[in-house]
């Protein structure tokens, strides 16, 4: 999806919309996984200070507990505004993705905008406890090691680092 916004600044006379379904499972987020086609709603107006635009992104990310690795689900619904001045067009730091036409690719300032948004530590719980580092299983499941044993992989790595310190 791209929005021809050189155009627009000539001849947007009526307000721009467009939805669309924007396919980012093969993109990288950072350990996520967005499966799930993302919602766009993307509208642009006039003004007097310049082209005034709304992006609406709503998505579903799949990722992992960063301590216990426990599957996490999240969804977002959220909306960026943005307002370009015609000559911000040429400026070389541009921040918004224009394509070879000169057009906005609004499907990579989708993506932008949702790696952006998307935590980059994601925890199953706020008080998620991780996994045992004795048994492997989640704390939360319940293991059965005893503190004592928990004493003994530190006390072993020391022991190593005695070793090659010596
Ligand atoms: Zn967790
Ligand atoms: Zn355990």
């Amino acid at each position: 999806m791209q929005f021809d916004i050189r155009s627009f600044f000539k001849n947007g006379k009526t307000p721009f919309t467009a939805q669309f379904l924007a396919d980012l499972s093969g993109e990288d987020f950072d350990g996520s996984v967005v499966s799930e086609p993302v919602r766009c709603s993307f509208e642009a107006h006039s003004t007097l200070d310049g082209v005034a635009m709304t992006l609406r992104i709503e998505a579903k990310a799949d990722s992992e507990c960063a301590r216990c690795l426990a599957p996490v689900h999240e969804s977002y619904d959220f909306s960026v505004d943005y307002l370009v001045r015609e000559r911000e067009l040429d400026d070389p730091d541009f921040e918004l993705p224009l394509n070879e036409k000169g057009c906005l690719d609004i499907r990579e300032l989708a993506y932008q905008e949702l790696i952006f948004k998307i935590p980059r530590v994601l925890l199953c719980s706020p008080d998620c406890q991780g996994l045992c580092p004795i048994c492997g299983k989640r704390k939360a499941a319940g293991c059965t090691c005893q503190p004592a044993d928990q004493a003994a992989p530190a006390d072993a790595r020391l022991s190593i680092l005695k070793q090659l310190l010596s």
